[in-house]
């Protein structure tokens, strides 16, 4: 099975996490080691994972970072055969040097727009609202982005530390959401809160990001099944954080087999040092060269995607495969 050439969607992507060291290189004026944005093959925990996050948030602090730091990405993972992507971030997190969220957003919408003409890659962007955020800044950051709704942005998030953060201190930025009819995934159960998986089902969410703690809970795992609530796996992130200690505790399988829309994700491609194509390598290979196994996940994806068409483009990409 040729994993490469196969037609991909990636819907668990950070921008800041998967700008190009060139595309770094280039905005920073300097050369950056490999060391300093991808973690190491021991990484020993979420910290030292956080850390390598710091010199690509310094490129997304302008608008010509943020437009070239999103075309240049779109590059990149066109070489993958990415060619479906929802990509987040944070806007919140890029107006240290007075950028409104309005310049933020359009930059990186530009930035998206013209990679998608040159590279011919679909895309969504999902704005993520920051758990250290104050509620207040949360609330103006999905007003302004909600104009944006269907124009370049397609969901909302809940990023950010999520044993320290709670989702259900964040109810009323969902509600807010559902309110004005924005679509939202949310970090649940990266770090072992089932809690949060169970408050994310509770709130409406459409997909979750990583899930992991949701194998605590049989009947959890049922009710996501029956709602077609999708699940957004990361697996090299998810044991590069210890979100997930082996593959022999990976829930991955068994989320398949209560029905759970589970798709595979790159999370951080540049800080993972990951991309589409290793990661289904690494479930392949791993899972008994299921061929079957593969196409179930990307269509996961293309049915869990936040743009509806996606399903029936992927449909005739992977015709005759
Ligand atoms: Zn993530």
């Amino acid at each position: 099975m040729d994993i490469e050439q196969l037609p991909k969607l990636d819907l668990h992507c950070h921008l800041d996490g998967s700008l190009t060291k060139s595309m770094i290189e280039k905005h920073l004026g300097k050369e950056v080691t490999r060391e300093a944005l991808t973690v190491s093959q021991d990484c020993k925990s979420l910290t030292e994972y956080l850390e390598k996050f710091d010199l690509p948030l310094q490129c997304l602090q302008d608008e010509k970072g943020l437009e070239e730091g999103a075309y240049t990405f779109v590059e990149e993972i066109a070489k993958d055969k990415v060619e479906y992507i929802e990509v987040r971030f944070a806007p919140m997190l890029s107006v240290h040097e007075g950028l409104s969220c309005r310049q933020v957003i359009e930059a990186v919408r530009r930035g998206m727009e013209r990679g998608k003409e040159d590279f011919h890659v679909h895309y969504g962007i999902i704005v993520c609202a920051m758990r250290n955020h104050s509620e207040e800044q949360n609330l103006a950051m999905l007003k302004c982005a909600r104009e944006y709704l269907g124009e370049g942005v397609c969901a909302l998030d809940l990023a950010g530390d999520e044993s320290a953060f709670p989702t259900a201190q964040y109810r009323n930025i969902f509600q807010e959401a559902k309110r004005l009819g924005m679509p939202y995934t949310i970090h649940s159960g990266e770090t072992g809160s089932l809690e949060n998986v169970r408050e994310a089902w509770e709130l409406g969410a459409a997909r979750i990001g990583h899930g992991i703690a949701l194998k605590k809970d049989p009947e959890l795992m049922k009710t996501y099944a029956r709602a077609g609530i999708g699940v957004e796996m990361c697996p090299t992130s998810n044991f590069q954080t210890k979100a997930a200690q082996s593959w022999q505790d990976y829930p991955l399988r068994q989320f398949l087999e209560e029905g759970i829309k589970v798709s595979v994700n790159t999370d951080n491609r540049t800080v993972s040092g990951t991309t589409m194509t290793k990661e289904l390598i690494r479930v392949y290979e791993q899972y008994g060269r299921d061929e079957e196994l593969i196409f179930t996940l990307l269509q996961n994806a293309a049915d869990t995607a936040f743009n509806p068409k996606i399903r029936e483009i992927f449909e005739k990409k992977w015709k005759g495969i």
